[in-house]
């Protein structure tokens, strides 16, 4: 029988018991309710997979899930469904590492906890017969998060940062990237009174370098240091003393960086908070960039005016329809793009709160089907970024 998933809500107190409390080991394996558990979460499990795929190629279910408070968790590895019973660790090969993950109890939220990476561990199957079974990667992350129902912990005491750590994945507010970016205010704001996201604009995030700091040569210094790679490839893709615009809305570090390189820059922001702040930082810095204030899909110069175009921490924040446009009018104006974005492998709260995070292989399917060329790529952090030559 397929049952409803019992759900827990972060914001309540009273929460299902049978979630948090640990579950009775299985004595008798061919029990009435030891059946009936196996065929009930084997059925819901089929129902969740049915309804939400079997993505990252692990998922599972425990019996506390579906009310019963038995150490059972059924699990589908690959194409194998396993039914656990009484599954305990018995090895710990691997290293802790962080995982993404999701539960269906605390449905809308996802979680970075940490989990071992190489595990065996020993259960019995509804037979009762003993098995051992080693699990390496998201696999042996599920069956761990599985175990972790079996004594009651829902994922929280994982959490190293409750606030940090549990967050709403961005990605379910647009997956299909048609919100128009004007509508994300409401939904962040109600997300924000519930203190799991923010949403800053640039001004503010810039905070100090718009009141008491002055240093913007430091500052500059500083930014292009983090960014070298970025530099490196805008360099490579333009000839000595080219012309480079930068399709931004920030503080056009970057574009000073390559102005006291030799290199003619352009810059084009919408903000015009963020422009005035970006001009003070050219002037401290005696360089020569340019500014002018547009959306970056409607840059204000002629096609192939410049060698580059780029951008960082920017394309992420637009739509579908906004991105299209912007890919093309960077390579209209230029004969190569060189943009860095966030991935949805960035952990969210780092991010200022109006990002539409794809995953790498989602940005190429993008950039292709607009029919651009990926000269080439390459991604940072683990995944959370990801720079892209496009022409
Ligand atoms: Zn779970």
């Amino acid at each position: 029988m397929i049952r409803e998933i019992v759900t827990y809500d972060i914001h309540r107190k009273d929460n299902p018991e049978v979630l948090t409390n640990k579950t009775r080991k299985v004595k008798d394996f061919h029990a009435e309710e030891t059946v009936e558990c196996i065929t009930d979460l084997n059925d819901t499990l089929d129902e969740l997979i049915r309804k939400e795929g079997n993505k990252r190629g692990a998922i599972g279910l425990s019996a506390t899930q579906i009310g019963i408070d038995l150490a059972i968790s059924a699990v589908t590895l690959g194409n194998q469904r396993y039914i656990l019973i009484n599954p305990v660790l018995i090895e710990e090969k691997g290293k802790q590492r962080l995982f993404r993950i999701g539960c269906f109890s605390l449905y809308e939220y996802r979680a970075m906890v940490r989990y071992n990476d190489d595990i065996v561990i020993a259960y019995y199957d509804p037979q009762g017969n003993r098995q051992k079974l080693a699990l390496k990667g998201d696999q042996s992350c599920v069956v761990q998060h599985e175990m972790d129902h079996l004594i009651g912990d829902l994922l929280f005491e994982r959490l190293e940062n409750k606030e940090k750590d549990l967050f709403i994945p961005r990605e379910a507010m647009y997956r299909d990237g048609s919100v128009p970016i004007e509508n994300h205010g409401d939904i962040f704001e109600s997300l924000r009174s519930k203190g799991f996201t923010k949403v800053i604009s640039p001004a503010v995030w810039y905070g100090s370098l718009f009141n008491d700091y002055t240093d913007y040569f430091a500052y500059v210094e500083k930014t292009a240091n983090e960014y070298t790679y970025l530099l490196d490839l805008v360099r490579r893709y333009t000839p000595e003393k080219g012309r480079i615009i930068e399709a931004g809305n920030g503080t056009s570090a970057l574009s000073v960086a390559l102005s006291r390189n030799g290199y003619e820059v352009l810059y084009c922001g919408s903000d015009a908070d963020m422009l005035e702040l970006a001009k003070r930082i050219n002037e401290t810095n005696g360089t020569s960039v340019s500014y002018q204030q547009n959306d970056i899909y409607r840059l204000p110069y002629d096609d192939e005016h410049a060698d580059t175009v780029f951008s960082y921490e920017v394309l992420e924040t637009l739509n579908n329809a906004e991105l299209a446009s912007a890919l093309e009018e960077g390579l209209r104006v230029a004969n190569a793009y060189v943009f860095l974005v966030p991935t949805i492998a960035i952990v969210a709260n780092t991010l200022r709160g109006n990002e539409r995070l794809r995953s790498v292989d989602e940005w190429i399917a993008f950039i292709e089907k607009e029919g651009h060329r990926i000269k080439e790529y390459k991604e940072f952090d683990n995944g959370g970024y990801v720079i892209f030559v496009i022409a």
